[in-house]
Order: C-alpha cells, then sequence, then structure tokens
C-alpha cells in the first residue's frame, strides 16, 4: 500500500514537475525580500526579490533550458537584465545582475563596443543563444533602479504575462509569519457615484487580540460604505516588508469582495493607483488598498461576480459584522472584524467657497487653459472620472492641484521663454517641483520660444537655468601615477541642477565601456577590457554632458605595466 502512495507521490511530483521550467535560480537559500504582486510606486511587482546576503556576485542558473530572447542593460530599470524564453512557452528574467556568464558577457561587450554605449537592448533570433538547463547565465549584483544586492527573478506566461513563480515550484521559502495589520480606514460613498466620491478616507481604530486577528471599535453610520486596509507581509528570517497574496471579505458570512494578486498582464500594471488610494499615498506615504472597486478601475484581479465591494448599512436594528481576511502567499492571514451599526448621520454640508481657479474637468473633453507665461492641455480621459482640478500661474509657477490624483493621460504643459536672453535661454529647461526645495527636471525641449513637457503628474513647474556644469574626478588616481595594481578606474560624477544626461569616456582616444551606476553617480572601467595594452603610458579622457548641455571634461595620465 505504501508503495502504491509513493508511486503516486512520484508520478504527481513528476506532472507538477513536467509543467514547469525547472529550478531555482540560484544555489542559496531562498529568502525573499519582495513577494509577487507587491505594491512599488505606480507598479506591482512581477517577479520575486531573492536576498543575497547583502552581496554580489552569487551565480544565477537558467532554470530551464531555452534561447535568450532579450539582453537588457538601462542605468535605471532592471539595470543588466536577461530574458530565457523556455521550451514550454513561458519566459524567465534575471534582473539587476552585476555581470552575465563568460559566454553571454562576450556578446555584450561586443555590441557595446560595437555600439559605444553601454546601455542597450537586443532581441536575438530564435535559438541564435541556445541555454541549457541549470547553465549559469551571471552573477547577482545590485544594477539599475536597485537598493540593494539582490537578485529579481520573474516568470511570464506564454502570452507574456507575469505569473508568481512560487505556484510553479516549491521553494520552501519558510513563512509561518501571518501578514500585519497597521490601520483600518473607511469612506462614506455618496448614492450613484461611487466614483465621484471626493471624500477621504477615515481611520477606525483596531484592538489587537493576537498577531492573527483585530477588532475594530464598532462604525456607526449608514448607507454606502467602502473600506481599504493598510498591511504588508512579513516572513521568517528577515525583515523586509512584502506584498499579500490574497483579499478576501464578508459580511455577516456572506462573501462581498475578494482578489488575488497572483497573475496580471503589463496593462494592468499603471492601475495600481486605482488599487490603493492615491491621495493617502501622496500626502500620508500610507498605501490603503480599496476593499471595493470603482466603476473605472479596469484591472483584473478581483471576483466580480462579487459587485464592487461597497456595502450598505440600512437596517435600524442589527449589528452587522464585516470581517476581513489578509493572506499571504503561504495561506498564512489576519483577520479584522468591524462591527458596524446603523446611525442617523447629521447632514451638515459645509459648502466650502469654491476657488476661481477650480476647472471642472470632464473627463470626455478636452482642455486648452492659456496664463501669462504658460499653457496647458488635457486631453480627453486624462484622469480616470471627472475631476474639479486647481490650476494656476504665480509667480511663473504653473501650479496643476498637488500630486494626489493619479493621472491616466500625459498632459502637454508650455512655457514662454521671451524673458530670457539668447545666451541663457539655451540653458532653460522644466523643473519640477518638489519637497524640501527640490526640483527634478523635466524636459528641455524648446520650440518656437516655448519650452514643452508631456507630463504624467500633478504639481508645481516652473523654468529653471543650468548653467553650472557636472562635476566629475577620477577617485584616487594622481597625474602621472602607476596603477599597475588597480583592475579598475572609477569616476565620480554628478550634476545638481538639470542631472547627467551623456557620458563618454576614451582611453588612448579610443572608446572604453564606462559602466554607470546612477544609484551612486559613479562611471566604471574595466581594465579586463583591454583598450591599448601596448604602451605604459595611458591617457584618459571623459567628458560628461548635462540636460541642457553644460560640459565638463577630465583629461589624466597615468602608467601601467603593459600584459601580453
Ligand atoms: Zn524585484
Amino acid at each position: 500500500m505504501r508503495c502504491y502512495i509513493l508511486i503516486i507521490f512520484i508520478f504527481f511530483n513528476w506532472i507538477v514537475n513536467s509543467q514547469n521550467s525547472g529550478d531555482y535560480p540560484m544555489e542559496i537559500p531562498i529568502i525573499l525580500s519582495g513577494t509577487f504582486g507587491e505594491l512599488r510606486p505606480n507598479h506591482f511587482h512581477a517577479g520575486i526579490d531573492i536576498k543575497t546576503k547583502g552581496r554580489e556576485g552569487f551565480n544565477v542558473y537558467s532554470i530551464g533550458s531555452g534561447y535568450v530572447t532579450r539582453i537588457q542593460i538601462t542605468h535605471g530599470g532592471y539595470g543588466k537584465a536577461l530574458y530565457i524564453k523556455h521550451d514550454n512557452g513561458q519566459t524567465s528574467v534575471y534582473a539587476h545582475l552585476k555581470k552575465y556568464s563568460p559566454k553571454i558577457e562576450k556578446i555584450v561587450k561586443e555590441i557595446q563596443y560595437k555600439r559605444e554605449s553601454y546601455t542597450f537592448r537586443v532581441y536575438p533570433k530564435e535559438n541564435e543563444i541556445r541555454i541549457n538547463e541549470k547553465e549559469l547565465i551571471g552573477y547577482s549584483g545590485n544594477t539599475g533602479r536597485s537598493y540593494g544586492p539582490h537578485l529579481h527573478y520573474e516568470l511570464r506566461d506564454n502570452m507574456d504575462r507575469p505569473i508568481n513563480p512560487m505556484k510553479y515550484k516549491n521553494y520552501s521559502v519558510t513563512d509561518t509569519i501571518s501578514p500585519v495589520v497597521l490601520g483600518l480606514h473607511y469612506k462614506e460613498i455618496p448614492k450613484n457615484s461611487i466614483s465621484g466620491s471626493n471624500s477621504s478616507f477615515k481611520n477606525l481604530e483596531l484592538t489587537k487580540i493576537s498577531n492573527k486577528l483585530f477588532i475594530s471599535d464598532t462604525l456607526n453610520t449608514n448607507g454606502l460604505i467602502g473600506f481599504g486596509v493598510n498591511s504588508y507581509d512579513r516572513m521568517n528570517n528577515t525583515w523586509n516588508k512584502m506584498g499579500l497574496s490574497e483579499i478576501k471579505v464578508n459580511m455577516d458570512g456572506e462573501k462581498v469582495f475578494e482578489m488575488n494578486l497572483n497573475s496580471f498582464s503589463y496593462d494592468e500594471w499603471r492601475h495600481i493607483n486605482t488599487f490603493i488610494d492615491y491621495a493617502s499615498y501622496k500626502n500620508k506615504k500610507i498605501r490603503i488598498q480599496k476593499l471595493y472597486i470603482e466603476d473605472y478601475n479596469p484591472l483584473d484581479m478581483y471576483n466580480r461576480s462579487l459587485g464592487n465591494g461597497v456595502i450598505n448599512i440600512k437596517d435600524q436594528n442589527k449589528v452587522y459584522l464585516y470581517k476581513i481576511r489578509l493572506f499571504d502567499y503561504n495561506k498564512n492571514y489576519t483577520e479584522i472584524l468591524v462591527p458596524i451599526r446603523w446611525k442617523e448621520k447629521i447632514n451638515y454640508r459645509t459648502k466650502e467657497p469654491k476657488s476661481k481657479n477650480i476647472y471642472s474637468i470632464n473627463k470626455d473633453s478636452v482642455y486648452n487653459l492659456s496664463f501669462a507665461s504658460s499653457s496647458i492641455k488635457l486631453n480627453k480621459n486624462t484622469f480616470y472620472t471627472d475631476k474639479e482640478i486647481e490650476i494656476i500661474e504665480r509667480d511663473n509657477i504653473l501650479s496643476i492641484d498637488k500630486d494626489s490624483i493619479p493621472v491616466l493621460k500625459e498632459m502637454t504643459i508650455k512655457f514662454n521663454t521671451k524673458r530670457y536672453n539668447e545666451s541663457t535661454v539655451n540653458k532653460t529647461y522644466i523643473a519640477k517641483l518638489e519637497k524640501g526645495n527640490k526640483s527634478s527636471f523635466v524636459s528641455n525641449e524648446l520650440k518656437n520660444s516655448e519650452l514643452i513637457a508631456d507630463i504624467k503628474l500633478l504639481g508645481d513647474y516652473m523654468i529653471k537655468v543650468d548653467s553650472i556644469p557636472p562635476s566629475i574626478n577620477l577617485i584616487d588616481v594622481e597625474d602621472n601615477q602607476w596603477i599597475s595594481n588597480k583592475d579598475k578606474l572609477q569616476i565620480r560624477i554628478n550634476d545638481e541642477n538639470s542631472g547627467i544626461s551623456s557620458y563618454r569616456g576614451t582611453l588612448n582616444d579610443k572608446w572604453i565601456l564606462l559602466e554607470y551606476n546612477p544609484m551612486k553617480g559613479i562611471l566604471t572601467y574595466d581594465f579586463d577590457d583591454n583598450i591599448n595594452n601596448s604602451e605604459s603610458k595611458n591617457i584618459l579622457k571623459v567628458s560628461i554632458k548635462d540636460n541642457v548641455g553644460n560640459t565638463s571634461r577630465l583629461e589624466k595620465v597615468f602608467f601601467r605595466i603593459t600584459k601580453k
């Protein structure tokens, strides 16, 4: 009997395993710092982040056989990334790599030296670069938009939709900790207008009964209510905050809302700002995950057969029980119980005096608004829904409400540059003003003496002038120094105002590959690239341009023992 069970077990395992693309991409024990579907600024996390003990350089293996469909290096985003299409139709993605395996690195360097560019994107032909199962493909790193060494590993189905890799392989992540609850919020929703609700979320006090159970104060209200929860997941052996996998809600035992974050399409990414309450995120830095669905919300992760999740408190003689269950991927869950009692609402309607700079934007109309030195064009569907937006120009600052409303389509803003003389106008750019007197570069596109930008964030914009060239310093190398024992050159670059736009380096007048890490502001040259190894005297030249064209140049002579 036992033998049969074993055979069935093996057979079952074989079926499960034959459906997925092989194995775990690393050899180190799996501890995650990011889960699939986790909430990130402006997107859902499309893969899992595997911790690498705070270090770089661990072997990364292909999870299955197949061929390389994309090699991509970007300054931000995934940094050095590799995409492999497997024989079962799935694609695996490995990102933030430090370096590729020698086989791929050779191809990468050829492309970089041919194109004279560190960043590039190529799509090799089918089976041009074959990869075996468990073949070494690279080393884990920290390139691109990464806040510490880790491997971003992603799996996509044959339609290129990201799927949770945990679903396809038992990685046996130790996770016995149920999701952590930071806050419970609710909102009164006007009748017939779930989307038009401009009121903000209110907080409801929670009492912690255990790590897995919370009870809220009784909510006394009536009419339509939408809830939102601020929660994240934790796993054993790490303090990283990770995402939830599922949320289920019922009221008096009946299902009212369900969502599941285990697969989504890339088109859905940007709609994350309809899943969370964008205003709370931008104003208070808290991510309230809404437990109801606005009419315009296009996300596919809801069980829409249950309706929109808004509840209606209309029975005066009963206590309702609203129950939220928050699940992590390993099915640990935390419960929140919310008693709700009908209560008459005092209808105090304070009509706030309307500022005359408020525009009622109908989402299906186009608007062209002009001010003293600037203008803005709103296209159809700039916002998810009709909105009242305050737009005003004051002291040459075009103030477009506040960045607390999600924007669906780009708007075009223009600034007149007539007040700048000819020599200055070429140093102007549109900047977005940020908190703490900071600003960020938006555009320097100049057309008919107007600066133009397409923007996707509300907020304050103005023209700034940048006439200061970037700073550039070779680290730890003096003029005419012998540096035979160094295997790398590092150059620190920075531009305070408009920011770095391009860089170029040569060694004895031959282009060299400088790897740029914008998070650190460092350019690195690797002597292994063997540019001019026949003479001991070397002349390094590096030039850096900022976003309005101010240029800095560095020239250094150093000596090295020639290698043969
Ligand atoms: Zn990641």
